[in-house]
């Protein structure tokens, strides 16, 4: 079953023709803002010369830090009264990195989504419950239009309340959740703790995705709950979610190369790697108006699989993300770098040198725990004092990064001193 037949099954020759010509206008979209401008001059870049899909290795790349620098809109290739929506990486306040869309690009985001869905065999009898965030984080609405457009009955729960999503799952006879795989396994455990049986509900699928995470997870959620999880695959700088979905046979992801022209890099020359081989996403953005974006460095690190798959699409599949080449930690689904945290402990004058940032799981949830020393000269071991300024960093952070941490405050010297590269994170999470 398919959403758009031609599309999705059309010939490799026809698919690079297409992403050719969709680079061209794509190209010549960019080079009228202010970033790209620059960007093409500094480089001496002619978007004439690129006459074939490989010449786009001559392009140069664009990183996380040029959409920060080019905030708000120094990549916005329309003009303002065009744009209808914007949305904003998850777990950064002030400057994020902000994307923009016409009213043709939500509609095509959509129609994108919808095709996902299909891929994996929802079709308008399903009632989807997206628990994913609403807001600017792209998980939300991402999904709800494609949902919407497909014409199931979309139920917009949104995160968290996990007892009143039971009810909602119960009440509406939900077949397909959207959720992190992290939430999912504890969404499964709470409707065991309510005397629920999870293979008694009506659920059929859930598409897991937003956040890293093993075969294992994916086989244990199948196991505990009695469905079919797919794995979805996205980022807001290349819309949101619907960049890569896995089909039916659940063999990797899908990605859609009428809309995004992949690489994959060696993430320390930038060298483009032969298919197969594993590196550095790299995503051109070939199907977007207000905000086209060339050779975006994704840091996810994964494999194109080239072999023709069974289900009959003809765009290749990208494997299962492995880690990261940067140090951004997901965490309960938001993005965040450890030298957020660092700026805003290093803001407070009581804050000494050293910190550890520890990230553990507990009933499936993840968990923060931040330990802090204190600067010895204004340290004077007064409870009351400590306290204040454990509640001030508190607040602080779960500004920036949304997530509520558990801060220690410690005496200066307790924590181990950094010998040569500090290991300010410790990770026991286990995808
Ligand atoms: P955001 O822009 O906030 O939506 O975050 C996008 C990032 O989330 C990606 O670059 C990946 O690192 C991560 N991510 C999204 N989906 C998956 C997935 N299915 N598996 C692993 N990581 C994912
Ligand atoms: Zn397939």
């Amino acid at each position: 079953m398919y959403w758009n037949k031609d599309i999705e099954t059309i010939s490799r020759k026809d698919l690079e023709a297409l992403q050719l010509k969709k680079l061209h206008k794509a190209l010549q979209a960019t080079s009228t803002t202010p970033f790209y401008k620059k960007v093409f001059e500094e480089n001496h870049i002619n978007i004439d010369a690129i006459k074939t899909l490989e010449h786009i290795k001559d392009l140069p790349f664009t990183s996380k830090n040029d959409l920060r620098l080019s905030y708000p809109d120094g990549m916005v290739a329309v003009p303002r009264k065009e744009i209808v929506r914007m949305h904003a990486s998850s777990g950064t306040t002030g400057k994020s990195t902000v994307i923009f869309y016409t009213a043709k690009d939500i509609k095509d985001w959509a129609d994108l989504v919808a095709r996902c869905m299909v891929a994996t065999g929802a079709t308008p009898d399903d009632v989807f419950q997206n628990m994913m965030g609403y807001g600017l984080f792209t998980g939300g609405l991402g999904l709800h239009y494609g949902a919407e457009l497909l014409g199931c009955m979309v139920i917009p729960a949104a995160s968290g309340n996990t007892l009143r999503q039971i009810q909602l799952m119960q009440d509406f006879e939900t077949t397909i959740i959207h959720i992190t795989p992290s939430y999912c396994l504890h969404l499964v455990e709470v409707i065991r703790a309510e005397g629920i049986d999870p293979y008694a509900m009506t659920v059929k699928k859930a598409y897991l995705g937003a956040e890293p995470y093993s075969e294992a997870t994916r086989k244990k959620i199948e196991e505990q709950f009695g469905i079919d999880a797919y794995n979805s695959y996205g980022l807001s700088e290349m819309n949101g979610p619907g960049v890569a979905f896995e089909c039916t046979y659940k063999n990797g992801m899908h990605i859609w190369e009428d809309y995004y022209i992949v690489e994959i890099i060696n993430p320390d020359t930038g060298e483009v790697l032969p298919p197969g081989e594993e590196g550095e996403l790299v995503l051109t953005h070939i199907n977007r108006e207000a905000m086209p974006i060339i050779r975006y460095r994704t840091r996810d690190l994964t494999r194109l699989i080239p072999e023709p798959c069974p289900c009959g699409r003809t765009h290749y599949r990208i494997d299962r993300i492995k880690g990261r080449t940067d140090d951004m930690l997901i965490v309960s689904g938001v993005n965040v770098f450890p030298s957020q945290i660092e700026t805003v402990l290093m803001k407070f004058p009581e804050v000494g040198n050293n910190y550890q940032i520890i990230l553990d799981r507990e009933n499936n949830l993840d968990r923060m725990h931040i330990k802090v020393e204190l600067y010895s000269k204004l340290f004077h071991g007064d409870i009351k004092e400590i306290e204040r300024i454990k509640n001030r960093l508190k607040e602080a952070l779960k500004a920036l990064i949304t997530i509520n941490p558990r801060i220690e405050l410690l005496e200066p010297g307790s924590l181990p001193p950094s010998e040569g590269k500090a290991k300010r994170v410790i990770d026991n999470r286990t995808l």
